[in-house]
């Protein structure tokens, strides 16, 4: 496992008067083993935070740990490394590659490392994408699916190589209630049995409940924290 934490990050879009302050001095860790949703109106930096605290875009002040590492001393490549083998992602747009199939798509970081998966792997990942609904739809090319499908392969994806780290973006926002829920079992079981820790950006209180704790934003600053067992409050 690996434990991500930000401290006294601040993030400035743009110069002067246009000047927008996304995040404004935010502290927070998401520990092994951690499922962490967040939560806040549009516009409170929830995105910002995300790409941040997984080494996708830089602050503008303040420190980011990946682990023992803060990854501004990071060169690019170590960067690259580090996030293709311990981090996964699930970002709203899909981010399928068109020309490859579901399976193709969900291989992708394997191939990326031409790293052959282990029959202990392949097991995984028949379970994934059997638990995920997905398995009668392994040869179809992302223009073949439709919406729920093709964000179900981007979770596959994402959790395919096993990752440290997840951080998704609305990861049930285009599924139907049943596979929400069991996108979301996943989720939590992967932290709960695999110590993986996750980070997920959700409007929806009832995806936020399977999470151990709630973090709200609002206008770039974290306002309040909550344990998820009580997101029936929101
Ligand atoms: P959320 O995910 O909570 O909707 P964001 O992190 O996307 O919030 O955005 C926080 C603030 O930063 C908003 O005011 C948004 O308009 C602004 N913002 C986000 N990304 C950019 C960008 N690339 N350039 C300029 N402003 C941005
Ligand atoms: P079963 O409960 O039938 O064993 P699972 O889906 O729980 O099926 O697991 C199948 C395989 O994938 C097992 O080898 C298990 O160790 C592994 N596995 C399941 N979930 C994860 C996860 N989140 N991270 C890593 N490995 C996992």
């Amino acid at each position: 496992g690996l434990a991500a934490r930000v401290t006294n990050v601040s993030k400035r879009y743009g110069q002067g008067d246009g000047a927008v302050l996304a995040l404004d001095d935010v502290s927070i860790g998401v520990r092994r083993g951690q499922f962490t949703a967040i939560m806040g109106p549009s516009g409170s930096g929830k995105s910002t935070l995300m790409h941040i605290m997984a080494g996708l875009d830089q602050p503008t002040s303040g420190d980011v740990w990946l682990g023992d590492t803060e990854i501004g001393r990071l060169g690019d490549s170590e960067l690259t490394v580090l996030r293709r083998r311990r981090i996964g992602f699930v970002f709203q747009s899909f981010n399928l590659v068109p020309t490859l199939d579901a399976r193709a798509n969900i291989m992708l970081p394997f191939d990326l490392d031409k790293h052959t998966p282990t029959s202990d792997e392949r097991a995984w990942i028949d379970a994934l994408t059997d638990s995920l609904g997905l398995t009668g739809r392994l040869t179809h090319r992302p223009h073949e699916m439709s919406g729920g499908q093709q964000q179900r392969v981007a979770i596959a994806r994402a959790l395919a190589s096993r990752p440290d780290l997840i951080f998704a973006d609305e990861p049930t926002g285009a599924l139907d209630t049943r596979t929400s829920r069991e996108v979301l079992e996943l989720l939590s079981r992967a932290c709960a049995e695999y110590g993986q820790s996750i980070a997920m950006v959700t409007h929806d209180p009832v995806a936020a409940s399977y999470a151990d704790r709630i973090v709200f934003l609002a206008d770039g600053r974290i306002v309040d924290e909550m344990a998820g067992a009580s997101a029936e409050q929101i």
